[in-house]
C-alpha cells in the first residue's frame, strides 16, 4: 500500500484536498494514507523556530538543516524523498507514474525562502516544482502531486475513470468532450459522437487530440513524433 509523509509546519493542512472524491475515498477504504509530521516538534527551543536569516544576507528566512535533518532522520526508513520547489524539475505524468510505483514517499514543504541547501544533499532529496510560478509553500504543491499519484494506484479509479485515453497518455492532450443535452444554446454535439460507430468515434478523438496538441503544445508534439520514429 502507498504511504505518503510530508514533512511540513502545517501538518493540520492534511489530507487536506486530498480528503475528498476519489483520493478522499481511495483514502477511507486503505488505498493509501498519509502521515504529517510537524517540523516544529523538532525544534530546539521553547518558541518552536524552525528557521533563521540567510546566510550571506538578503530578504526572508530559510528553514535550518539541523531541526529539518533530525525530522527526517526520525521519521525516515527507506524510499524516495522529495522536496517540493519552485527551481525543482518540473513534474511531469511520467514522473507521476514512477511515483505511484513507491511504497513510501516522503515530501517536504518549504516554507520562507525555502530550505538549507545541506539537508537537500545530505538525504539526496530531489526538487519538484509544479510549474514556473511561485507558490507562499510547500504544501499545496505536494497535495497537487499526491492527488496526481494515487489516481494512478490500483483500484483507486473504477473502470469508468479509466486513465487509457487521458491527456498525456501517448504524449497527446485529450480530446473535447461533450454529455447531454445534444442541443444546447444553439451549439450541437459533433454528429459522429451519437453514430455509435466505434471506428468513426475513435478516429474522430484521435483526429481531435492531434488538433489541441499542435495548437497548444508543440513541445508535447514533437514528442509524440519522436515517439512515432522509435
Ligand atoms: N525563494 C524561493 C525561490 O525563489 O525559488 C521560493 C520559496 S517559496 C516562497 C516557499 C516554498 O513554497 C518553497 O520552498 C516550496 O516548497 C514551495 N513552492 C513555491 N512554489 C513552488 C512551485 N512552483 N512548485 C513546488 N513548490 C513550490
Amino acid at each position: 500500500m502507498f504511504k505518503a509523509t510530508v514533512f511540513t509546519i502545517f501538518p493540520e493542512l492534511f489530507p487536506g484536498f486530498l480528503g475528498y472524491s476519489l483520493t478522499g475515498k481511495a483514502l477511507e477504504d486503505g488505498l493509501w494514507s498519509i502521515e504529517a509530521i510537524n517540523i516544529r516538534d523538532y525544534a530546539t527551543d521553547k518558541h518552536g523556530s524552525v528557521d533563521d536569516t540567510p546566510c550571506g544576507g538578503g530578504a526572508g528566512m530559510v528553514m535550518r538543516a539541523d531541526i529539518l535533518g533530525s525530522a527526517i532522520s526520525a521519521n525516515y526508513s527507506k524510499g524516495k524523498i522529495i522536496a517540493m520547489s519552485p527551481k525543482g524539475k518540473p513534474l511531469t505524468q511520467d514522473m507521476v507514474r514512477q511515483y505511484a510505483k513507491e511504497e513510501q514517499l516522503y515530501i517536504v514543504c518549504g516554507r520562507f525562502e525555502g530550505i538549507d541547501e545541506r539537508v537537500l544533499e545530505a538525504y539526496d532529496i530531489e526538487e519538484v516544482s509544479i510549474g514556473d510560478y511561485v507558490l507562499t509553500g510547500g504544501e499545496q504543491a505536494a497535495q497537487v502531486l499526491l492527488d496526481a499519484v494515487i489516481r494512478l494506484l490500483p483500484n483507486v479509479l473504477g473502470n469508468e475513470e479509466s486513465t487509457v485515453d487521458e491527456s498525456f497518455e501517448n504524449n497527446l492532450l485529450e480530446y473535447p468532450q461533450y454529455t447531454r443535452p445534444t442541443e444546447w444554446q444553439g451549439r450541437v454535439v459533433p454528429e459522429v459522437l451519437l453514430s455509435g460507430h466505434h471506428k468513426k468515434i475513435a478516429d474522430w478523438r484521435l483526429e481531435q487530440s492531434i488538433k489541441t496538441t499542435q495548437d497548444r503544445r508543440p513541445d508535447l508534439w514533437k514528442k509524440y513524433l519522436d515517439s512515432k520514429k522509435v
